[in-house]
């Protein structure tokens, strides 16, 4: 009887399994697919000077626009496309589209606009010094107007190499921010010995500030920290005005949320920045 049920459960699993691997494949031969048809498309998102309202930068986020019509989301088919290592070629599409766009919008007067970009685990590893150059000098933008976003834990891999890619990058003078910054294994160590501009203090911590009294003593201590280390500083995932007002309070100078805007299409978000910084 128990090795009845042990098998059937088995089987379950198994079944659970095909089912799972299936899925994977298909979504990757899509996302092949959307590479072709240049499906892959960066959305913008805001960040915000605290203290003038005024738009200093924004966030390329990657979204996906189907042939049916859907539009998909990073959670969906990043996963998969960093398992598969489609993220680089992937990655580079949204790199080279947010500084072509980025140069765009420099040249029709908005001026001094910076432009983050997200850089995974695998594009961190692979040939991501010259695929950045490359971008840089195809869109002819400033250096200092693009930063990458890395997280934690991609830059805690391998040190040794994470040191001497963020100190090329550095020497040509692109920012580094760590991304979600409070959710993987921080040392203070380590913020001293990488070559890094800024820290993304993670959602989850801006979520809880106001009913929260350790997520709030967080975000002001590394707020703090940062300003200490001349570290720039931004709060994510900023949804309310009383969240804005606390991280005021707290000296906080640059946020990035849904309070201000969700990450949207290059149009869209033109629109926005002129009428925000009255471009
Ligand atoms: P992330 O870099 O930490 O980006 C912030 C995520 O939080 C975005 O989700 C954004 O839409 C969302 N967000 C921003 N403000 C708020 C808010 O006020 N409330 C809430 N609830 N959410 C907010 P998204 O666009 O779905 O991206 C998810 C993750 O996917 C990103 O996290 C990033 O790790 C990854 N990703 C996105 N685009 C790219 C890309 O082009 N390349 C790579 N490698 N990763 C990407
Ligand atoms: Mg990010
Ligand atoms: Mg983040
Ligand atoms: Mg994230």
């Amino acid at each position: 009887r128990a090795k009845a049920r042990e098998r059937s459960s088995w089987q379950r699993f198994d079944i659970a399994m095909v089912e799972q691997v299936t899925k994977r494949l298909a979504i990757e031969k899509d996302i092949r697919k959307g590479l072709e048809n240049n499906e892959f498309i960066p959305y913008y998102q805001p960040r915000v000077d605290i203290r003038t309202g005024r738009v200093v930068g924004m966030e390329a986020l990657v979204r996906w626009h189907k042939a049916d019509g859907t539009v998909g989301n990073p959670g969906e088919f990043i996963p998969v496309a960093e398992e598969t290592g489609l993220i680089v070629q992937l990655g580079e599409r949204v790199l080279r589209e947010a500084c072509r766009q980025t140069r765009i919008w420099h040249s029709a007067g908005m001026d001094g606009l910076r432009v983050s970009v997200n850089i995974s685990a695998h594009q961190f590893r692979a040939n991501l010094v010259d695929m950045v150059f490359n971008a840089l000098d195809e869109s002819g933008i400033d250096p200092e107007l693009l930063e990458l976003e890395i997280t934690e834990s991609t830059m805690m891999s391998d040190l040794g190499q994470t040191v001497s890619l963020l100190e090329r990058l550095a020497g040509r003078g692109i920012l580094t921010a760590i991304d979600d910054f409070g959710t993987g294994h921080s040392s203070l160590y380590y913020l001293k010995t990488f070559h890094i501009n800024t820290l993304k203090i993670d959602r989850s911590f801006v979520e809880d500030i106001l009913n929260d009294e350790n997520d709030a003593n967080i975000v002001s201590t590394v707020i703090s920290m940062a300003k200490n280390l001349s570290l720039q500083v931004v709060a994510e995932g900023v949804e309310t005005q009383e969240q804005l007002d606390r991280l005021r309070e707290y000296g906080c100078p640059e946020v990035q949320g849904f309070f201000y805007s969700r990450p949207v299409p290059a149009d869209d978000f033109e629109i926005y920045v002129r009428k925000t910084n009255g471009w």
